[in-house]
């Protein structure tokens, strides 16, 4: 077996509009390619004694042990392959379900398409399945060892990826809500919603987290400063930068007990409490030392240790942290204790899991020895034997809930001391003997106030009823329902996508809105170009997306993009397909036109349910797809009498019909005309036929936006088809006593579409410079060559300089076979260079005639043209 490409999906796409995350392996089963698995001996045995756990792989049978029943009866390699990567991911803790095997029209190559949760991790479960596999039909087994270590390699590619509690609970809640996520490329950026209404979170901070409240709470001693003038009870204390001044400050805070802290600390470095005498001060100031240069001496207050979680001014959580502690059984030594709570699976290093492992510091020893035990003694059963002193979950301390007892005086202040510090999401440390009575009363304090609080002791208790914390971040950053996206209009097609998406940004910028759009030929910010290029995948959607400038994005989607990747938004508002035609089939395992309509479907299907499909009626394979989608349908459609869109409106839906000349927008009983066609200029006087398609398109995708018809006329009427809005886009060069026309069109259905334009033109002869690219089947070349024959009086064929593999002279041979097919007495001749071509062809202009030249470079095309001394570039006025 032999892996020929690994593909990555991250959004909606060909196999899935749900399932975002799969790989798409293009596996070819080499010698297998004949062979079943029940052809194979010992397969059957070697798979079950690698992995036994396929046992609970239902498959088609549709019961437990079906999978391995087809393997037993006979299935290919690449449905084994699919089995074994899932199940491997399974093992290693990633819940996966989905995959599909699919042979490809190339005989014993299969696509094998596999769920993940972690791209690493499913991509190399893929390659592992393979690895797998082999060794079992070669040998019989796949050593443990080996899988083993697959395992863990897995596991690791997952732990590596995992955001942390904190920001897990953040993104889980936005997914609840439907509020669209993602990681931007630098500093843990999280960012939630899209374009103008997206937020940004660093773990628990936001973009409304103000700097000064954050320096404020870091720095421990004027935070003190700040709540004590506002007569709020904290910690009486001082700070030092000398172990000169330890005595005094000691006496300063009222003599021992004591703690001892960096200024600027945190997660419980550098700290001691409870100190005793001068040893211990002396000791503990070094260890403070290591931190910060500035101590913190203060009186040491008796009591447990609460954070309280305050949310936009309220109070959502509160815990009470207990410090790490084991609970005596009266058989083990603490050591064993302390070995056993650390097998917890819970119980992870750092931040990463719900829990951290127990570590003794230096500290420890001492807190031991004040309860009387060392690490060999055996406590009794029952007994408490706490482990370290301060109760940061970190150091493995535990937290309980304590949200329903806060007394309302409590609550009340923790919200107060938040505004006071000016933080919108912060965690208060308070020390007191009972949260449920008023600090006031029992001596407690507000030790200090974080910024940044960490999540996991609310989410993930140890006792205790979790609370969703995240919940009330979600309501502070998108409140009320407010819409955390913004309107996303995706375009697809075989034909018409670039231009369709240009006037469609341009009939919504008459909304005033800014518009992120992307295209063929670059991504474009308002009336600007960010990036030039071919931008029609899920990367350049992101750059729109990602950007906070952008109000409304309306993103022509590529067949290439959604094949390799996906969609790069998770659904749209509107997708709109214009058409369905043969292009680029045998390309990427698209090989019929039917499973080009399935790929280009992605897009109506990947709408949300209330938004609209905007579809062509008048192109059955496009008109099909409402069928499959759960979004509202409209129909554009050139043929005023169309029983389809008949029914559709007739059941009070809404279309966009050209009649009479006219486009218009036909809703209920109420026909909504725009605008004649000859008064839009992109409809070159209503001479060419599909470019009214692509407006009335646009026209309708900016009607379901609510888009007012006014604003619809006025963008229609002022976007023009010139070489600088729409470079190879039908355009029309005036050379004096000839036109030239500058067009993109390569494939059959974009022939035809020129077609139509040059058949409405009655002044002279016509001249097509007509090729395509190379990595067309050769069907389509004969099929070009039948077209031009059709519609020009003269043809000169010409190839492109990247042939894109064809052997030179392949593809115009096979374009001349088409022409002498219909027309055996057609007038042509070949000229393979390009740039000699259109020369030719522009040599030759008859008197008011029409040269059409349909180049690989549009803008050497242009050049040539404008040697001649071109005239001007003709735009239709209205
Ligand atoms: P974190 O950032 O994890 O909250 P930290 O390193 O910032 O911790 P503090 O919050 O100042 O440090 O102190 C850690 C813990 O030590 C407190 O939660 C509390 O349990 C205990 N502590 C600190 N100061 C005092 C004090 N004056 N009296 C009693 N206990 C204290
Ligand atoms: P690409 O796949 O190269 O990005 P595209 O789908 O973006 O192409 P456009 O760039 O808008 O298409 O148009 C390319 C050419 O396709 C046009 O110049 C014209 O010849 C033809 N064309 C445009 N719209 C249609 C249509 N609705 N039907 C058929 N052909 C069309
Ligand atoms: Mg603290
Ligand atoms: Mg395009």
């Amino acid at each position: 077996m032999r892996i020929l490409k690994i593909q990555t999906l991250r959004g909606p796409n060909y196999w899935s509009i749900r399932r975002h995350k799969l790989i798409v392996m293009r596996l070819d089963l080499e010698n297998l390619a004949e062979t079943p698995s029940n052809e194979i001996p010992g397969f059957y045995e070697g798979l079950v004694e690698a992995l036994p756990s396929l046992e609970g792989h239902y498959c088609s049978p549709g019961c437990r042990g079906g999978f391995l029943m087809r393997v037993r009866e006979g299935t290919m390699m690449g449905h084994v392959v699919e089995h074994v990567a899932l199940e491997l991911q399974e093992l290693a803790g990633m819940h996966v379900g989905f995959g599909r095997t699919r042979e490809t029209a190339t005989p014993g190559v299969f696509q094998v398409v596999i769920e993940y949760l972690n791209e690493e991790a499913g991509r190399y479960a893929g390659r592992a399945a393979v690895r797998l596999c082999q060794s079992i039909v070669d040998r019989g087994r796949y050593p443990k060892a080996e899988l083993e270590q697959d395992i863990q390699d897995l596991k690791d590619f997952w732990r590596d990826s995992s955001l942390g509690p904190s920001t897990e609970a953040i993104v889980k809640e936005a997914e609840k809500r439907g509020i669209p996520w993602m990681q931007l490329s630098a500093r843990f950026l999280i960012q939630l919603g899209y374009g103008i209404n997206q937020k940004r979170m660093q773990a628990t901070m936001t973009d409304k987290t103000g700097i000064l409240g954050v320096e404020l709470a870091c720095d421990k001693e004027a935070t003190k400063r700040i709540l004590a003038a506002a007569g709020v009870p904290v910690p009486r204390g001082t700070v030092i930068n000398f172990l000169d001044d330890l005595e005094e400050a000691i006496e300063y805070v009222g003599g021992y007990p004591i703690v001892i802290k960096p200024l600027d600390g945190n997660h419980g470095r550098g700290i001691t409490i409870d100190i005793r005498t001068w040893e211990e001060a002396e000791a503990a100031y070094e260890a403070a030392r290591q931190v910060s240069r500035s101590i913190i001496i203060e009186r040491y207050y008796v009591g447990r240790d609460h954070r309280v979680l305050v949310v936009d001014g309220k109070v959502v959580a509160v815990a009470e942290r207990v410090p790490a502690h084991v609970v005596g059984n009266g058989r083990s030594s603490i050591a064993e204790l302390i070995e056993e709570t650390n097998l917890d699976p819970n119980r992870g290093e750092g931040h990463d899991n719900v829990l951290t492992k127990i570590e003794l510091d230096r500290t420890s020893y001492q807190l031991l020895e004040r309860q009387g035990f060392t690490l060999n003694s055996v406590p009794p059963k029952g007994t408490i034997c706490y482990l370290r002193a301060t109760a940061n979950l970190s150091t493995g301390g535990i937290a309980v809930d304590r949200t329903d007892e806060i007394h309302p005086e409590n609550v009340w202040l923790a919200q107060r001391v938040v505004k006071i510090i000016g933080l919108d999401i912060a965690g208060l440390d308070i020390v007191t003997s009972d949260i449920s009575r008023p600090l006031r009363e029992v001596d407690g304090v507000i030790v200090e106030v974080n910024a940044a609080p960490g999540f996991r002791m609310h989410v993930a208790p140890s006792v205790g009823i979790p609370r969703n914390v995240a919940g009330a971040v979600m309501d502070m950053l998108f409140p009320n329902e407010q819409s955390s996206s913004i309107p996303i209009l995706s375009v697809t097609g075989t034909n018409g996508k670039t231009t369709t998406t240009r006037l469609l940004a341009h009939i919504y910028k008459q909304t005033g809105k800014v518009v992120g759009y992307t295209t063929t030929d670059g991504t474009y910010i308002g009336e600007y170009l960010v990036e030039a290029g071919d931008n029609t995948g899920p990367q350049s959607a992101h750059l729109i997306l990602q950007d906070p400038t952008v109000e409304v994005a309306v993103l022509e989607t590529a067949r290439g993009g959604i094949l390799r990747s996906g969609l790069g938004f998770e659904s749209a508002n509107v997708g709109v397909v214009l058409n369905v035609a043969a292009d680029h089939l045998g390309i990427g395992d698209i090989d019929t036109i039917e499973q080009l309509a399935n790929l280009k479907s992605v897009v109506a299907e990947a709408v949300t349910p209330d938004g609209y499909a905007v579809l062509n009626a008048d192109d059955r394979r496009v008109a099909a797809m409402a069928e499959k989608t759960k979004a509202n349908i409209a129909y554009f459609t050139m043929n005023p009498d169309s029983e389809l869109v008949r029914k559709h409106i007739q059941k009070g839906g809404v279309a966009a019909v050209y009649e009479n000349g006219y486009l218009s927008i036909v809703k209920g009983d109420w026909t909504h005309r725009i605008e004649r066609a000859e008064n839009i200029p992109l409809t070159m006087g209503g001479r060419a036929p599909f470019m009214i398609a692509n407006a009335l398109a646009a026209s309708l995708a900016a009607f379901v936006q609510n888009v007012t018809i006014e604003q619809i006329r006025a963008g229609l009427k002022t976007f023009r088809a010139s070489v600088s809005q729409t470079p190879g886009r039908m355009n029309l060069f005036n050379l004096g006593n000839y036109h030239a026309l500058v067009d993109y069109a390569h494939n059959p259905a974009s022939y035809e579409a020129v077609g139509a334009f040059v058949r409405n033109w009655n002044t002279g002869q016509k001249i097509g410079v007509i090729g395509g690219p190379g990595d067309r089947r050769d069907e389509d070349f004969v099929t070009l060559g039948k077209l031009a024959a059709e519609i020009f009086d003269y043809i000169i064929v010409k190839e492109d300089d990247d042939t894109r593999g064809r052997p030179r002279g392949s593809a115009s041979d096979l374009m001349t076979k088409g022409i002498t097919q219909v027309k055996p007495d057609s007038r042509y001749e070949v000229i393979l260079d390009e740039t000699q071509a259109i020369n030719k062809g522009l040599d030759m202009a008859p008197n008011n005639g029409l040269v059409v030249i349909l180049p690989e470079s549009v803008s050497r095309a242009i050049k040539l043209i404008k040697l001649r001394g071109l005239v001007k570039e003709e735009i239709q006025q209205n």
